[in-house]
């Protein structure tokens, strides 16, 4: 019997009862992922794997996550593992530290079994630019979806069933959008709750951890052993850790939640408007109060354009230091420039150099003003918005795409209120730094879509609380894609 398509809880009983032994699970990983077919793995740890289990102390067995193994998406640095972020670039790149995530992940016991491919740099949202090419939806046998990204390679490996969690990041929604196409749980939580100490940054003010799991209590249990301030990075916050499993099932009766119109109304696809609006039956029924309440949709529009400018500008300048002198793979030239562009010229896809491009543009001094400061005036104005529903309402629900996921072919990002708004507003929680958690909620073709919750600042309980009341509803939980 395999242990890997179960959940967390699930999986620490079947080791504590003896069923089953972390040696045993961490092979059973280890063999599906490297039968994976859908591109899900940058590397697979099967040496550093095997030699973590062994040397487990088994003084930790009551630990959840002990003996449990997991994929770790390829920006994190894992010390003595190949890390790459799915860029030429860094080609057989061994950090020589951990991330913070993954070292708090394995005190508690997990065991990192492979590294996951992704959108090259975490730029981008499809799982078709890392330089291992398209990373494919576990949930189409015929191959003819994306699974999203750019954690596409994480979201593979927890919908296929090869591991119950996986690692990813999330700077303007790259997990809770292939967490919709997956069928998976993804969880973005506040800005400074979980160290990004070792996750390669691509846009500071907007990058955060996230994770994907198969339900809505591992996605709490995971955020107990990740959340907490580390002195290795002054952006971490101090405020106190709580107990995410505990008000788990409290009763949401009162509860507010707003429905933002503009975003619905962009939607086409009816089914995914349909399913949606089953699901906020399922809140009224357990108490809560569902209001639909509008957003200028000049400012939601605004969300795409705005988040495309500011992270491209951070991007620009955090990957400064992939030049061939400090890191990178260098290609030898006559001077330093010539090192730097011959090294960056050959290291980077052509979406990579087009978005530093696109940064390198907004912030030079004669359009800075125009681009750069703008888009930061307009954040401010956004944020705004959604402050002004959060002091009224407790969280805010939309579906977290307007369909289920794309093709990998003849995909077409045009500028329809769709793309811009439905598409890509889930941006808006990486700018004001709100938890955020997208969660299934039904198929179409017998392919996933989600719904996203977001609440405000560091309520991460009520957020896992009124989305465990979805899941509830929904009953769409620890769902996997059947294996071939
Ligand atoms: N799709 C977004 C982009 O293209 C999100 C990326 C992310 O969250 N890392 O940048």
């Amino acid at each position: 019997m395999g242990y890997m398509d179960k959940s967390l809880t699930y999986i620490h009983e079947a080791i504590l009862k003896g069923e089953v032994t972390p040696l045993e699970l961490v092979k059973e990983a280890l063999l599906l992922a490297k039968e994976d077919t859908n591109n899900a793995f940058e590397y697979i740890c099967e040496k550093e794997a095997l030699d973590a289990v062994i040397k487990l102390d088994a003084s930790k067995k009551n630990n959840l996550l002990y003996g449990i193994p997991v994929v770790i998406k390829d920006n994190f640095s894992t010390k003595d593992i190949p890390t790459t972020g799915s860029s030429n670039i860094l080609n057989g790149y061994v950090p020589v530290f951990s991330s913070e995530v993954v070292t708090r992940l394995e005190k508690e016991g997990a065991i990192i079994i492979a590294k996951s491919t992704m959108d090259e740099l975490a730029m981008g949202g499809s799982g078709t630019t890392g330089h291992l090419g398209v990373t494919y939806n576990p949930w189409d046998k015929d191959k003819k979806h994306q699974v999203g990204g750019s954690s596409c390679g994480s979201a593979a490996a927890v919908s296929a069933g090869i591991v119950p969690f996986a690692l990813g990041s999330d700077t303007g929604d790259s997990v809770r959008k292939p967490a919709s196409f997956a069928a998976l749980v993804g969880l973005k939580p506040t800005w400074g709750r979980i160290s990004r100490f070792g996750l390669f940054p691509f846009a500071t003010s907007l990058d955060h951890v996230a994770y994907f799991t198969r339900n809505v209590y591992d996605s709490a249990y995971i955020l107990n052993i990740l959340a907490g301030r580390d002195d290795k990075d002054a952006s971490s916050s101090f405020n106190k850790v709580e107990d995410y499993t505990a008000n788990l099932s409290n009763s949401i009766k009162g509860k507010k939640i707003a429905v933002i119109k503009g975003i619905i109304d962009s939607i086409s696809d009816k089914e995914v408007v349909k399913s949606f609006n089953v699901s906020l039956s399922y809140l009224k029924a357990q108490g809560a109060e569902v209001d639909v309440v509008d957003i200028d949709v000049k400012l939601l529009k605004a969300i795409y354009p705005t988040y495309i400018i500011i992270s491209c500008a951070e991007a620009t300048s955090n990957n400064a230091n992939l030049d061939g002198i400090k890191f990178g793979n260098r290609i030898e030239g006559e001077s330093f420039e010539e090192v730097m562009v011959k090294t960056r010229t050959n290291g980077f896809s052509p979406l990579i150099k087009r978005r530093f491009v696109i940064g390198s543009f907004s912030l030079l001094k004669e359009n800075q003003d125009e681009l750069f400061v703008r888009a930061q005036k307009c954040r401010r104005l956004i944020v705004n918005a959604f402050n002004r529903v959060f002091e009224k309402y407790d969280a805010i629900y939309c579906p977290a795409a307007p369909s289920i996921a794309p093709l990998v072919k003849g995909s077409s990002n045009n500028l329809s209120d769709e793309y811009l708004i439905a598409d890509n507003y889930m941006a808006f929680a990486n700018m004001g730094g709100y938890p955020s958690i997208t969660l299934p909620l039904g198929f179409e073709n017998n392919m996933p879509f989600g719904g996203n919750l977001t609440a405000k600042p560091f309520q991460e309980s009520l957020l896992l609380n009124i989305a465990q009341a979805i899941e509830n509803g929904t009953g769409l939980k620890d769902l996997v894609a059947k294996r071939n």
